[in-house]
């Protein structure tokens, strides 16, 4: 399936983790990546990369008004974005009850606005060429929940939903849209990235703080290989093929499954009183 021709990636937050696997992937495999940073010295790193086909620009995604004119203006000099790859966010870890509404806002700030934002920035010159290939880098927990990360899993059920809505307004104009959703992976999401909420209120410490150590046990042994992910990253971009949805591990796999049963069986218990409510 892996497209022979040589693309245009966008692809947010090339630092680390996933962004920095997605794009060496590409530039091995002989495309060109403009990378969003965050300072000078990512900058610097990532175009050391390859001369010429690793560009960086220096742009946090909640910068909203300026989003548009750096990726038209890159994209004036290097060439048409062939595909999208939204994927800066982090997550926020804490009870609803004990985290801001500040918090709140700057999570769905960074994984939903920014990621919207920057689909706008390329909408238009992928819709002029009748072509392009979106891929939004969700999660699992835009499927699944657990307690202690309501924002993170909020913001990311919010992109699956804008991106297969995303998906049918635009397949008319031979763009494509992927919501690519991992379980755990081993990168700096669990460790320098997150953002924790401080603890506040007692009669939560039994439900958040063993989630809240497991997962600081867990950052770094994630079975997740981000390697691996961008293999599979780079054989559906830009194919007519893609899928609109996309489970990457087996942990999101199986508990995406159970999720799905486990939803079809309250559908089914609560079939009578749901359908009760219609005009004769
Ligand atoms: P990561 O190694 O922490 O990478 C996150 C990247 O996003 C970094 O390059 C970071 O830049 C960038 N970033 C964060 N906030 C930003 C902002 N406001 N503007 C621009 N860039 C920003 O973690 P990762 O796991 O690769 O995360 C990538 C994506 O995968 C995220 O959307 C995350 O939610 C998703 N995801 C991860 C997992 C997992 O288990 N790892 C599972 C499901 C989904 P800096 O270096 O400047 O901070």
């Amino acid at each position: 399936m892996r497209n022979s021709k040589k693309l245009n990636f966008l692809i947010t937050g090339v630092s680390s983790g996933f962004g920095r696997a997605f794009a060496e992937a590409a530039l091995q495999a002989g495309h060109s990546v403009i990378g969003t940073v965050r300072s000078e010295d990512a900058k610097q790193a990532f175009e050391n990369l390859a001369s010429e086909r690793a560009i960086a620009v220096v742009l946090d995604v909640t910068d909203f008004s300026s989003i548009a004119r750096t990726i038209t203006s890159t994209a004036d000099s290097f060439g048409p974005i062939d595909v999208l790859v939204n994927n800066a966010g982090y997550g926020h870890e804490g009870a609803l009850e004990e985290s801001s509404l500040d918090e709140m806002r700057r999570q769905f700030d960074v994984n939903v606005f920014g990621a919207v934002a920057m689909i706008k920035a390329v909408l238009p010159s992928m819709r002029a060429r009748r072509s392009g290939h979106i891929i939004n880098i969700t999660s699992m927990g835009g499927f699944i929940t657990m307690p202690g990360i309501a924002y993170y899993c909020g913001s990311k059920f919010a992109l699956e939903g804008i991106s297969e809505t995303l998906a049918k307004e635009v397949a008319d104009f031979g763009i494509k849209v992927t919501a690519v959703a991992p379980g755990s992976f081993r990168t700096d999401w669990a460790g320098r990235s997150m953002a924790r909420s401080p603890r506040s209120i007692p009669d939560y410490d039994t439900v958040i703080d063993p989630i809240r150590s497991a997962r600081q046990e867990k950052s770094g042994h994630q079975l997740g290989n981000p390697t691996k992910a961008a293999q599979v990253i780079l054989d559906i971009a830009g194919s007519p093929d893609a899928p609109v949805h996309l489970l990457l591990g087996s942990d999101a796999v199986k508990l995406v499954r159970e999720k799905i049963a486990k939803m079809g069986a309250e559908i089914d218990a609560w079939e009578k009183i749901s359908v009760s409510t219609d005009f004769k």
